[in-house]
């Protein structure tokens, strides 16, 4: 990253120049998109077999809109090719591809009509318990999105199942409902939930935590970078869930602390993520320890071919559930910042960070070393910015997301570390200080705004 220390000025001496009109944005094209395939070996479906879930009597049209809370239909603008600078891969086989800047436009979504989504079920229609209903309830969910209202029937009738939706339209309850619903009906069950990283490990037990008040269920979150002399004493009591990162989970295994042919159940969260090259050793061997006869749910915003294909060594006779109808979730405003010759890089971000719309700003960047750089070049300018990258402790990491999940800071600059599953209430703008290494990476990060059916924007430096 070349975010070059033109550190001229800081806090409220900085230079700041005006924002050039039209600062980075491209002129206005048609063009056509794939929608990224997914490849084989499962059955799409729509409804389980013999479906006789509570719902049975309910409405039995099946025209379902998609993307979660609402949907649009974005026209896509853009032009130009682009290519990612080198590097050895990382995982996944995924990168040296080519991204299309015209994939970083999408810049008429905020103008389109909503089109209201209605589903099939609501939360009381699913076979589940009334207190489960109670609490989702008081969550403050009204009806199901439409992953949650598509899958959950079928997790119920006990089908493995690969889950794909736009990014922060509901795959977390959709897995934690049916499952939480499996330990009420056997308290003896237990669930291992798997997550590539520690925050998002945490995330999903905190999530767990809130359907399962008042009731008997606990859960151990077990991740690399916190003590594991507490986690292995957690394990010693009464637990139905397991909620962690792959290093982690491996090292309890090792250490007899866990043992997974006790768990009949398994989440991939972010499957495609951890079925990559940087995981996929360590799924094979968890896998492998679990009872052959398991129910394994795979979740993911994104899946592509290649992964794909792995699916059929993990589930048996899947039903895949696609809701997705974009690559991209609708409410993200997508556009690219082109840099002129000789412009600085840090300084037309600053000159961004200062508009009062960009309150919430969560700003990628590809190694660990520039995200630092980058984070405490801005605090230098005045800016509230934190960082979150692997070469930091999981405390200073941990109380970075807080600080930016609370408000306290405006910024927070990240690896991709942060770009996969988290849930950050309000993030006005993602911006791609450095391009993502493949264009699935992109959804995920840009996919940290926009969520719950809210508007958020995206901006890609390039040039
Ligand atoms: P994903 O895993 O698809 O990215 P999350 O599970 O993190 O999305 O959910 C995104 C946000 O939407 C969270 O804040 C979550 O609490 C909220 N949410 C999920 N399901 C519902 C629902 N049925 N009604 C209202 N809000 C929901
Ligand atoms: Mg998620």
């Amino acid at each position: 990253m070349n975010n070059q220390n033109n550190q001229k000025g800081t806090g409220a001496n900085a230079t700041v120049r005006p924002r050039p009109v039209s600062n980075g944005v491209e002129p206005k094209r048609t063009f056509s998109r794939n929608s990224g395939g997914h490849g084989g070996a499962f059955k799409h479906s729509s409804r389980p077999a013999g479906h006789t879930s509570g719902a049975s009597s309910h409405s039995s049209s099946h025209s379902r809109h998609s993307s979660a809370f609402s949907s649009h239909r974005p026209s896509r603008a853009g032009g130009g090719s682009f290519h990612r600078g080198g590097g050895a891969p990382k995982r996944g086989g995924r990168r040296g591809t080519h991204i299309d800047i015209s994939k970083f436009i999408n810049k008429t979504v905020i103008t389109e009509e909503a089109v209201v989504f209605t589903p099939e079920f609501l939360f009381k229609d699913f076979n589940i318990q009334e207190k489960l209903k109670q609490n989702i309830i008081a969550k403050g969910y009204n009806e199901p999105t439409p992953i949650q209202d598509r899958i959950i029937p079928h997790i119920l009738h006990g089908r493995d199942v690969v889950g794909i939706a736009n990014t922060g339209t509901g795959k977390t309850a959709a897995f934690l409902v049916p499952l939480i619903n499996k330990i009420l009906l056997d308290p003896k069950e237990k669930v291992i939930i798997v997550a590539p990283t520690r925050e998002l490990a945490q995330q999903i037990d905190q999530e767990l935590k809130e359907f399962v008040a008042g009731f008997r269920i606990f859960s151990v979150c077990v991740v690399g970078g916190a003590p594991i002399g507490r986690q292995i004493s957690s394990l010693r009591y009464q637990y139905n869930f397991v909620i962690g990162t792959p290093g982690r989970i491996k090292d309890l295994i090792e250490r007899k602390c866990l043992n997974l042919s006790q768990f009949k159940s398994v989440v991939l969260d972010e499957a495609d993520r951890m079925l990559d090259m940087g995981f996929i050793n360590d799924m094979r061997y968890m896998m492998a320890l679990m009872p052959k006869e398991r129910h394994t749910l795979f979740f993911s915003a994104t899946f592509s071919p290649e992964i794909s294909a792995l699916v059929k060594d993990f589930l048996k006779d899947p039903i895949m559930i696609s809701v997705k109808k974009q690559d991209t979730a609708a409410g993200i405003e997508q556009d690219v910042v082109r840099l002129k010759p000789g412009e600085d890089k840090i300084e037309v971000l600053h000159n961004l960070l200062i508009q009062p719309d960009f309150k919430k700003v969560l700003i990628f960047g590809r190694t660990k070393h520039g995200v630092e750089k980058l984070s405490v070049a801005l605090s230098k300018r005045g800016f509230k910015a934190g960082s979150i990258h692997g070469d930091k402790n999981q405390g200073q990491r941990q109380r970075a997301l807080d600080l930016f999940k609370k408000g306290l800071s405006q910024v927070l600059v990240a690896t991709d570390v942060a770009a996969r599953g988290l849930d950050i209430e309000g993030v006005s703008h993602v911006i791609n200080f450095d391009i993502p290494d493949s264009y699935d990476d992109y959804v995920h990060r840009i996919g940290r705004t926009g969520r719950a059916g809210k508007k958020g924007k995206a901006l890609t430096f390039v040039g």
